[in-house]
């Protein structure tokens, strides 16, 4: 067996040039794509095998420009130039977006300057041939000194040449050489900073010298400018700023007119793009826009919130089948209750996510695909960002309103970390479908069916209110996160809309059989552990009745056993916290048991007022017997101040195993899952304080 030689190959370009796709075809691996600028967050790594040669190839995220400005550029340049401990890459490959190749040239023009070696791959060549552009390859090799290949990710055409001319590329790498003249007074500029820049040639001191000029304020730290650098571009930037100069136009001028004087072959105006154009003027509209934006966005919601029941259904049924099948067969005993209860119910608690995430990913693998997703971010971006959220996370948000899980998941479609920590420390405050029972159990126990304010129906009115108060408070924590914990530069959405084109359902369907099988096999298994442990401390220890003799009735018998279990003796422990609140020991037990799921507290409500765990909001029988339930002094518990209080609490903590677990996946950190339940309870515990204190200070019981 010969050794195959290996080489490591970054792919870098414009946002939603199709790297991504390229990346997918060559290496086979499934990498997500989107038509949406900055889908690439993380850098990923497969291989892609050569004749006689593998290829470690990275999908960098997309970058405009080598002058970083933000996040995701910096990672791309760092990763282009092997900063920061990353392997410096052998070779790029700079994809390139056939229909628009002035601009996308721009960073091959840079990638020259600096000297990396670099191959260019025209892609999309399909799409272009559609639009009747014919890009010509051998011009735009011959404009930077390096290979040039049409290619597509969509048909695979072009990649074996392609694959052809990365491994000449690796053997010869290939010497771009441009040194454009800019303006007298900026290569003056320029004679006085090359002294500064420690490079290994003079090209590359030419090109980290320009860089500087461009970016020194914001990349200094990343690129580790020595602050000679730094003091000298001050120096240049006000010499300018005297003369009336200003050297990134005189830079950035210089490339564009070079670009635009070689005949690469773009034909004029594009069918596609006036096409394109003609869309947005009715998608965009302040009127049809919105409209537009009103009935998709109505959908999705209704998608994920009531078509996905029969599904959720059908989960739940099948796994009941499965643990009454599996109790019929196996002999009694703990052994099979661990089975039946704890685990075929906690992969059934796992399994049931699927339905909404799947749903979720379908629609926004199709947004993004034909280019509406970049269109709702822009529609909603400056309501978004007055209280410092991206124009993106609104679907994120609104997918919140049915379950926080595949929302926390839809946060990927953010490019930058702070947003996606943003949006994901706050959308666990949307009032989830979970909190549902929960609130119509309570506001059924404390305000009579024909009680009224203002002449509405006090149950209706409070649920809306709870509706109101939850997306009052996320939009609050957001703005109060987003300036003190999540603090960062407000990025400005960027104007440029990714032309529309025709979804392509092989690109929904991979990401949504990809989103589903990460959180499977990642959040999967820890919700799966996690709902174990909890059945565990709910059935553990045993509870032996010491009436031998009268056989207790069953309902009677599991409310002892709860009360008994460790779950149960937790929710005792926690009583003197909860009790402020207005809360006694039942409430605790029926909280601990709410982490498995919020609507399960509906059942532990059922088990310890002897109903049986098979009660539902809608139980008669549970809501009497609640209303019955007094203090020690003999007072009733349930009255309204308790539910309001208990529903504001359900409201705002996270008693949720399933969203802590898919913050930790997503957020690929233990901490920041650990802060989100910390400020969650807190939050909850101060504002049922409030809500309970304050009203019996006001004279409410
Ligand atoms: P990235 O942002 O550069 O990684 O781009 P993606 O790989 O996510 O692709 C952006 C969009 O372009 C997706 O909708 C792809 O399906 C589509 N796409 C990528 N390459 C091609 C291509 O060669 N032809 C066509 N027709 N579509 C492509
Ligand atoms: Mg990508």
């Amino acid at each position: 067996m010969s050794a195959r030689s290996t080489a490591r190959v970054a792919i870098a370009g414009n946002p939603n040039t199709g790297k991504t796709s390229l990346f997918n075809r060559l290496t086979g691996a499934n990498a997500r794509v989107g038509n949406y600028a900055g889908v690439t967050v993380e850098r990923e790594e497969a291989t892609w095998r050569l004749p006689g040669l593998d290829v470690e190839l990275v999908d960098i995220p997309g970058t405009y420009s080598l002058a970083a400005r933000s996040g995701e550029e910096q990672i791309a340049v760092r990763a282009l130039f092997g900063l920061d401990g990353a392997p410096r890459p052998q070779l790029v490959v700079l994809v390139v977006d056939s229909t628009q190749l002035v601009r996308n040239l721009y960073l091959a023009l840079q990638l020259a300057e600096a000297q990396l070696p670099f191959v260019i791959a025209l892609n999309l060549a399909d799409v272009a041939r559609k639009t009747g552009i014919q890009p010509d390859a051998s011009r735009v090799s011959a404009a930077f000194g390096v290979p040039a290949v049409l290619v597509s990710a969509a048909t695979g055409e072009g990649l074996t040449a392609l694959g052809a001319v990365v491994a000449e590329a690796l053997e010869n790498p290939p010497k771009p050489m441009l040194a454009l003249a800019y303006p007298q007074a900026l290569e003056a500029d320029l004679a006085g900073l090359l002294p500064y820049a420690e490079a290994a040639t003079p090209g590359e001191a030419r090109a980290l010298s320009l860089w500087s000029i461009l970016s020194v304020e914001e990349g200094d730290e990343l690129l580790g400018v020595p602050v000679a650098v730094r003091t000298v571009v001050g120096a240049i930037r006000s010499r300018a700023a005297i003369a009336g100069r200003d050297p990134d136009l005189e830079i950035v001028g210089t490339r564009y007119r070079y670009l635009e004087a070689q005949d690469f072959g773009a034909a004029p105006p594009k069918a596609g793009i006036a096409f394109s154009e003609r869309v947005d003027r009715v998608v965009l509209h302040p009127l049809s826009g919105a409209a537009l934006f009103l009935v998709v966005m109505t959908l999705m919601f209704q998608a994920l919130f009531a078509w996905s029941e029969p599904a959720v259904a059908m989960v739940e049924q099948a796994f009941s089948a499965v643990g009454a099948g599996l109790a019929a067969i196996l002999p009694a005993g703990v052994f099979t209750d661990l089975v039946v209860d704890g685990l075929v119910a906690g992969v059934g608690s796992v399994v049931v996510f699927l339905p909404q995430i799947l749903l979720l990913f379908c629609f926004i693998g199709f947004l993004e695909d034909c280019g509406y997703m970049a269109r709702v971010a822009f529609l909603v971006d400056r309501m978004m960002k007055s209280v410092g959220l991206h124009g993106r996370a609104f679907v994120p948000m609104l997918s919140g309103y049915a379950c926080a899980v595949p929302a926390i998941m839809a946060t990927r479609t953010l490019e930058r970390r702070r947003d996606r920590l943003l949006t994901m420390m706050v959308v666990p405050l949307m009032s989830c479908s979970a909190r549902l029972p929960v609130y119509t159990l309570v506001v059924a126990t404390v305000f009579a069916d024909d009680s009224e304010v203002l002449g509405l129906s006090t149950r209706a009115v409070t649920m809306v209110g709870m509706y109101l108060f939850s997306t009052g408070m996320a939009i609050l924590a957001a703005a109060v996160l987003g300036r003190t914990l999540l603090r960062g530069p407000q990025i400005p959405l960027l104007l440029e809309l990714p032309p529309y084109r025709m979804p392509r359902l092989p690109t929904v369907l991979r990401q949504m059989w990809l989103r589903a099988r990460a959180f499977l096999t990642e959040a999967g298994s820890t919700i799966l552990v996690a709902t174990v442990i909890l059945w565990g401390l709910l059935y553990f220890p045993r509870y032996e009745s010491p009436i031998v003799d009268v056989p207790a009735s069953e309902d009677v018998a599991s409310a002892a056993q709860l009360e008994h279990s460790y779950g149960g003796r937790l929710g005792q422990f926690i009583e003197p916290a909860i009790r402020p609140l207005g809360f006694d020991w039942k409430i605790g037990v029926g909280l601990v048991g709410s982490f498995a799921a919020r609507e399960v507290f509906v059942a532990t409500m059922g088990v310890m007022y002897g109903i049986g765990d098979d009660a539902d909001e809608g139980s008669t029988p549970l809501r009497d017997r609640m209303k019955g339930e007094t203090r020690a002094d003999g007072t009733p518990l349930w009255t309204p101040l308790t539910g309001v209080s208990l529903m504001v609490f359900f409201a705002l903590s996270a008693q949720c195993l399933s969203t802590i677990a898919v913050v930790r996946r997503e957020s690929r950190s233990w901490a920041w899952a650990s802060f989100l339940f910390v400020y969650m309870t807190v939050l909850a515990w101060v504002a049922s304080l409030s809500v309970y204190g304050g009203g019996i200070w006001l004279g409410f019981r």
